[in-house]
C-alpha cells in the first residue's frame, strides 16, 4: 500500500535493526485518514472471506481493526492484555510473549464476543514473530470458530511470523511488507 508505505518512509523511525517505530501514526498518535484508508484496503482483500467478526489485541491493532470492521460491516474485539474487575472468569485466554516488551501477557476476550460459528480476520499493527497472532489463533480455535484470515499493517518480512501464520494454511495480507531495517534504513518487499 503506496500511502502507507511513504508514511513508514517519512515518518518511521528505525530503532535497531528489528525494531521500527511509528508513533506519529499508528502506535501512539493515530492518523485517523490513514486508518480509514488501511480499513478500505484491508475490507476489499478480505472482502470474499465471508468474515464475520475482527478480532485484536490491545492497543495498537484497534484503530487499524475498527476500520477494517466499519467497511466490511462486522462487530470488532480486542483482546485484553490485563485482568479487569469487569471481565469476569467466562474467558478464553492465551499466552503471548510480546516482542516489544519481551515479558509474556495473558491475553483474553469474553466468551460472549466470539461464537462457534464465527469467521474470525485477524487484525495487528506488526507481525514479527508472529506471537501475537498465534494467540488469537489459539482463541478463535478455544471457542471452535475459524480464522477467515490474518491482516498486518506493517509484516518485517525477515521475521518468522509469516511463515507460522501461512503454515496452518491461514491467509495472510500485509499492507507494508519491510524487507530490512539495515542501516538506518527502511526496504520494502518489492
Ligand atoms: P510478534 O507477536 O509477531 O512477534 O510481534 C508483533 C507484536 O509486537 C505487535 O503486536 C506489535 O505490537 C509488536 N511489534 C513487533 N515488532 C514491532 C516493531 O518493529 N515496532 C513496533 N512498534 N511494534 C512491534
Amino acid at each position: 500500500m503506496k500511502l502507507l508505505e511513504d508514511r513508514i518512509k517519512k515518518e518511521g523511525t528505525v530503532l535497531s535493526d528489528d525494531v521500527l517505530k511509528v508513533d506519529r501514526f499508528l502506535n501512539h498518535q493515530v492518523d485517523p485518514q490513514l486508518m480509514d484508508a488501511i480499513g478500505v484496503e484491508f475490507a476489499r482483500l478480505f472482502k470474499d472471506d465471508h468474515i464475520t467478526r475482527i478480532l485484536t489485541v490491545e492497543s495498537s491493532g484497534i484503530a487499524p481493526a475498527v476500520f477494517t470492521g466499519l467497511h466490511l460491516n462486522v462487530p470488532v474485539v480486542f483482546a485484553r492484555k490485563h485482568k479487569s474487575l469487569t471481565l469476569n472468569d467466562n474467558l478464553y485466554t492465551a499466552d503471548v510473549y510480546s516482542y516489544t516488551k519481551q515479558v509474556n501477557n495473558q491475553i483474553s476476550i469474553d466468551k460472549r464476543f466470539i461464537n462457534a460459528d464465527d469467521r474470525v480476520l485477524i487484525i495487528d499493527d506488526f507481525l514479527a514473530n508472529g506471537q501475537a497472532a498465534s494467540g488469537l489463533i489459539d482463541i478463535v480455535n478455544a471457542a471452535n470458530a475459524e480464522v477467515g484470515g490474518v491482516g498486518i499493517v506493517i509484516e518485517k518480512s525477515f521475521q518468522k511470523g509469516r511463515r507460522l501464520i501461512t503454515d496452518q494454511g491461514i491467509k495472510v495480507e500485509s499492507l507494508a511488507r519491510v524487507k530490512s531495517l539495515a542501516n538506518n534504513q527502511v526496504t520494502f518487499e518489492e
